[in-house]
């Protein structure tokens, strides 16, 4: 392993990493760094989050600048203003002992004016985002006639976020002349164009295996439903006490969601993604660095700017679409030499991606099951005993109460005071697990239509489906109209193309059948008729949904609709469908554009450990 003075970098730069705390190059670096300082040639490099990339590049073009030439002589491209922001202080820190090198970043959501003046009092480097980058060209204020060194960081990125446009128009404007440095985490087809486009016979490099990260991290999957897949995410938080995590997510809606439903339930968590204004973002992972929050929901894009070194868990809600994106995942945890454990929660159809990724990662993934309620309690448990071994008394200040709170608590012996210490702290968590459910047993149910019914209720068959236009909400709303009851319980719902399924409370089964005799009801101009489905009707005779019936005495988890004891289940509506407004005065702080204020019939969890605290 070289040194990096070996590399050939000089002194000043070398002072700079010691200050940083870099005692040896990475792998990348390793390659990087004497490549760029010895060659022009266009360099195409393999590289994932947390490899050390963006020392790899900047630091052989701080290298070889010129200190005297106030020209723009390196333009830094970055997918979001995060990744921008982190490279330019990176650099800054870098050239800390080379007193004339300026560097200007600059990106969208900020005063484009501030940098303006700052590129005209003279930078050898900038660093952008690929749009604003483009304005500022176009305004003139950004010239790069003089470009030596081009580095597309994150390039596949960029083009996912659609900068296909914004990336020509930067090449169009900067010398035939110039070194093109691509990082990237993935070659996809539009990554290749760009390097074949725009780069003459570049060299590869990659950063070896994986990222550095990567060999601490062990894998897992658990099985989940939709119905089980929330649930399951919640035992987990709940099984680690310590938790300090990324949950990731698809989709800027499924990340809303997630963290919403997180927050209402009483976790220390918020959500990171494109929809957020930039000084929300900027709140946002303030507090998680900080550890004001303990777990961020994420979009891929959205966390790429964030340097945490000490995620114990990165949790996948989803898998993303492109299973190259896992490793970036997976990457944000076992830094720094800690270990880290990366789950991933999959429904039936999406276990086939997993041997994709395995080929990737080159390991294997461990099947998990989602804790029981048993487990997580003796968990937390034990974690509330390590808290009470280790939690140091301050015996001067508790001095003077310690009389009185002797006489108070003399009649009890020792057995009979840890037991209710311990109860005082931990009668919540028990009471909520009481009755969970397994959510394995559950979760290898992966066919919806297969969903167990309750049987407290009464599932009905009803002749409207999809392509009827009906749907959850639609029908909910047709039975409401109904007036059957006071707050009816409405259960699972499934709806066919043609026809479909619904549960009502048992006891409200009559009243049901009654209310829609009487109103003969329409919906979209098709007369409506509702029967019982009766389970010893199964065997496919008669009605189309004899398929369905061997859900039947399936006990499932919590019906849709129904308050539960437990974590399971989802959170339709019940029939009265009035938004209880008093669920949310027992809500722990928000942040300041939190949670939507959605109704639900699931219960919040315990304010247990790791999680907000309710005082
Ligand atoms: P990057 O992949 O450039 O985002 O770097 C990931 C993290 O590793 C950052 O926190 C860097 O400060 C750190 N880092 C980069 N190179 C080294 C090195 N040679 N030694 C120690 N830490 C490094």
């Amino acid at each position: 392993m070289s040194t990096f003075l070996e590399l050939g970098l000089k002194e000043p730069i070398n002072k700079a990493l010691t200050d940083l705390g870099y005692e040896k190059p990475t792998v990348i670096q390793e390659k990087a760094i004497p490549q760029i300082i010895s060659s022009t040639d266009d360099l195409k490099a393999f590289a994932q989050t947390g490899t050390g990339k963006t020392a790899a590049f900047s630091l052989p073009i701080l290298e070889l600048l010129d200190e005297k030439n106030g020209n723009v002589q390196a333009i830094i491209l970055s997918p979001t203003r995060e990744l921008a922001v982190q490279i330019g202080n990176n650099i800054k820190d870098f050239c800390k002992y080379l007193p004339d090198v300026k560097v200007t970043t600059v990106y969208g959501g900020s005063s484009m004016e501030d940098q303006i003046r700052s590129l005209k009092r003279g930078s050898q480097i900038v660093v952008g985002t690929p749009g604003r980058t483009v304005d500022l060209i176009k305004r003139r204020a950004l010239k790069l006639g003089n470009v030596q060194w081009l580095v597309l960081d994150e390039a596949d990125e960029m083009l996912n976020m659609g900068f296909k446009d914004e990336l020509d128009k930067v090449l169009e404007a900067t010398p035939e002349t110039k070194q093109t440095l691509l990082f990237s985490a993935t070659f996809p087809r539009e990554v290749e164009a760009i390097a074949r486009n725009y780069m003459t016979k570049p060299v590869e490099i990659t950063s070896g295996e994986k990222n550095a990260g990567s060999e601490n991290v062990s894998h897992e999957y658990y099985s989940v439903t939709e119905r089980t897949r929330y649930p399951s995410l919640k035992r987990i938080a709940d099984l680690n006490p310590d938790i300090y995590a990324i949950i990731f997510c698809r989709t800027r809606r499924e990340t809303q969601e997630v963290a919403d439903n997180l927050i209402r339930d009483g976790y220390s968590a918020d959500s990171l993604h494109g929809d957020l204004s930039q000084g929300q973002r900027d709140s946002v992972m303030g507090k998680f660095r900080k550890r004001t929050i303990k777990i961020l929901v994420a979009t891929d894009v959205a966390a790429r700017g964030l340097d945490v070194t000490e995620l114990t868990h990165v949790l996948n809600h989803k898998l993303p679409d492109q299973i190259e994106n896992y490793t970036h995942r997976s990457g944000r945890t076992g830094r720094a030499g800690n270990k880290g454990i990366s789950i991933v929660l999959v429904n039936g159809k999406e276990k086939g991606k997993l041997r994709q990724i395995e080929r990737i990662i080159k390991k294997k993934f461990v099947e998990g099951k989602v804790p029981t309620g048993k487990e997580i309690v003796k968990n937390q448990l034990m974690n509330l005993i390590d808290k009470v071994q280790n939690t140091e008394v301050n015996e001067s200040e508790m001095e003077e109460f310690l009389p009185s709170i002797y006489e108070k608590l003399e009649a009890l012996d020792r057995e009979e005071l840890i037991k209710k210490f311990v109860s005082l702290e931990f009668n919540t968590m028990l009471k909520y697990y009481e009755n969970s459910k397994d959510l394995n047993d559950l979760s290898s149910k992966d066919n919806s239509r297969a969903r167990a019914s309750d049987e407290n209720m009464t599932r009905f068959f009803i002749n409207i489906g999809r392509k009827d236009n009906l749907n959850p909400g639609k029908l909910i709303g047709l039975i409401n109209e109904q007036n059957i009851g006071d707050k009816v319980e409405i259960g699972a719902i499934d709806i066919l193309d043609t026809f479909s399924f619904f549960e009502i409370d048992k006891n409200f089964e009559d009243a049901t059948l009654s209310a829609f005799l009487d109103n003969q009801p329409d919906f979209d101009g098709r007369s409506v008729n509702v029967e019982v489905t009766k389970k010893e009707r199964g065997g496919g005779g008669g009605r189309r949904g004899g398929g369905d019936r061997k859900s039947f005495g399936n006990k499932r988890e919590g019906g849709f609709g129904r308050k539960k004891s437990s974590d399971g289940g989802s959170s339709r509506r019940s029939s009265d469908s009035s938004r209880r407004s008093d669920r949310s005065t027992d809500r722990p702080d928000r942040s300041s554009r939190g949670a939507s204020d959605r109704s639900s019939s699931s219960e919040r969890s315990p304010g247990g450990f790791g999680r907000r605290r309710k005082d």
